[in-house]
């Protein structure tokens, strides 16, 4: 499973970084992917993370 965050999407809150950081991180402006593709141990918590992101910024490929 791949991730990346739609910079023009992504406001910022954190919230993915909160769900899961050891994948999001946030940056200078927006949220930022730490690991690509994710660890399988990780994918649930991404998940949540994409469908709880206010934006919808959390693209799963
Ligand atoms: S949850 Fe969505 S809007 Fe919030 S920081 Fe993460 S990617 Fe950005």
């Amino acid at each position: 499973m791949n991730v990346k965050i739609d910079k023009d999407l992504c406001t910022a809150c954190g919230l993915c970084a909160d769900t899961c950081p050891e994948v999001f991180e946030m940056g200078e402006d927006v949220a930022v992917v730490k690991v690509n593709p994710v660890p399988v141990e990780y994918e649930e918590k991404v998940k949540e993370a994409a469908s709880n992101c206010p934006t919808e910024a959390i693209k799963i490929e």
